[in-house]
């Protein structure tokens, strides 16, 4: 590639997981745009939509500098007329008059709002809205049938809505550490997710469990919530076991990228005080628990009450597993979706968060490690760092 500040200099691959796409880049002006549109399409139930605005951002986050003109975007794959009808605009007026109108449609911030419910999903949200409601707020005072997940969501709403620092994932990670270790030795964690690309902040924080003698990661998730329960630090939690067969969830079953582990979607009680030692700003200050427990979250103030509400999810995988478990759980979601597509379509492969499989060979391909599995499918290994597609 010719050293030039000339973007189309570069020869931009079109599968996002053949790029590098590090966390900073040049663009975010025109990304953040075409990721509305994609927001919204995927409120509006148009998955192909949502995902063609999505690759298109995805290919501006991967170029080394920032786009000044249309002259720029010659040669780059992804584009579709509508991405580029944006970008235009933006280059020449400084937004998108689409784009912001989105922004500020009522139906947008209320799916926005919604959505953002821990439990809550587009269906849901959408059906809320039609019903004429906008905010969680909205679904206390209507008195809504919530499930469990949703009524967490709904309490908990303003500390989930807060990023979560690394500080505050590197103090949940000792404490999981503590917690695995305390009812299975010898087990293995690690962080997995937004946290393991580089991420500073997270909307969660995310580890994969295993243990290297196959079988001793049985039924480990209940005996590692029940230490946690037992140390008051879980809001919420919800467990579902394994259900993988390799006999089932072969080349016969339809792709689906729900991964079948043993897994748990929680909500952990983070002293405050924990975090501010760790990021030695001041001594652990005393902890006081105020009792205020179950108030609304409008009403309740982390700073204040000595904790605050974090998603936390945990998997756990079988060591034979692990490299499937650990390529899958890394994300981000674009560049998973789009290895998969690359196995499926370039490769005849079908790739899971549990195996390879190849069709032409008719078997599953073994793998110890991320790289071996890039290798199977002819792609060059891209770091953790730099997989923020
Ligand atoms: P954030 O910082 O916002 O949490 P993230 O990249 O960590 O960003 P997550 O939603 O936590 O996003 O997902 C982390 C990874 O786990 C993603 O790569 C995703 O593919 C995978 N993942 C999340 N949920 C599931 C699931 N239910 N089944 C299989 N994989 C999942
Ligand atoms: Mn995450
Ligand atoms: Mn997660």
């Amino acid at each position: 590639p010719k050293p030039s500040g000339d973007p189309s200099a570069m020869q931009m691959k079109s599968y996002a997981c053949q790029r590098r796409t590090p966390l900073k880049h040049h663009n975010s002006f025109l990304t953040e745009a075409l990721e509305i549109l994609s927001q919204n399409a995927e409120y509006n139930d148009n998955e192909g939509r949502s995902v063609a605005f999505r690759r298109a951002a995805s290919v501006l986050k991967a170029l080394p500098c920032r786009v000044k003109s249309m002259e720029d975007l010659r040669c780059l794959p992804c584009l579709g007329d509508h991405s580029q009808r944006v970008i235009k605009e933006i280059l020449e007026d400084g937004s998108s008059r689409e784009v912001e109108s989105t922004r500020q449609s009522e139906q947008f911030q209320a799916m926005k709002a919604l959505t953002g419910i821990f439990g809550v999903g587009v269906r849901t949200a959408d059906r809320w809205f039609r019903e004429g409601l906008r905010s969680p707020d909205d679904l206390i005072r209507t008195g809504q049938q919530l499930n469990r997940a949703q009524q967490a969501g709904v309490q908990y709403y303003n500390d989930l809505q807060k990023p979560v620092t690394k500080v505050e994932a590197d103090v949940i990670s000792d404490i999981v550490e503590k917690a695995v270790h305390s009812v299975l030795p010898g087990a293995e964690i690690q962080l997995m997710g937004g946290f393991r690309r580089g991420k500073e902040v997270g909307h969660d924080v995310d580890f994969l469990i295993t243990h290297p003698e196959e079988g001793k990661e049985e039924g480990l998730m209940p005996k590692i919530t029940n230490w946690l329960e037992e140390q008051g630090l879980l809001l919420y939690q919800k467990t579902t076991r394994n259900s993988y067969l390799e006999k089932m969830d072969g080349p016969a079953r339809p792709p689906n990228n729900m991964d079948r582990f043993e897994r748990c979607f929680s909500i952990f009680k983070l002293q405050t005080s924990a975090v501010r030692y760790k990021s030695n700003f001041t001594a652990p200050a005393e902890d006081v628990s105020t009792g205020r427990e179950n108030e609304k979250p409008s009403e309740r103030d982390s700073e204040e009450s000595g904790w605050r509400a974090v998603r936390v999810d945990l998997v756990v995988s079988p060591y034979s597993q692990f490299a499937f478990a650990t390529l899958g759980w890394t994300g981000s979601k674009l560049f998973e979706r789009e290895l998969r597509r690359w196995a499926g379509q370039e490769k005849n492969m079908s790739l899971s968060s549990h195996a390879l499989y190849d069709s032409k060979q008719n078997l599953y391909l073994r793998a110890k490690t991320e790289e071996e599995i890039f290798a199977y499918l002819g792609l060059e290994f891209i770091p953790p760092s730099e997989r923020n597609a």
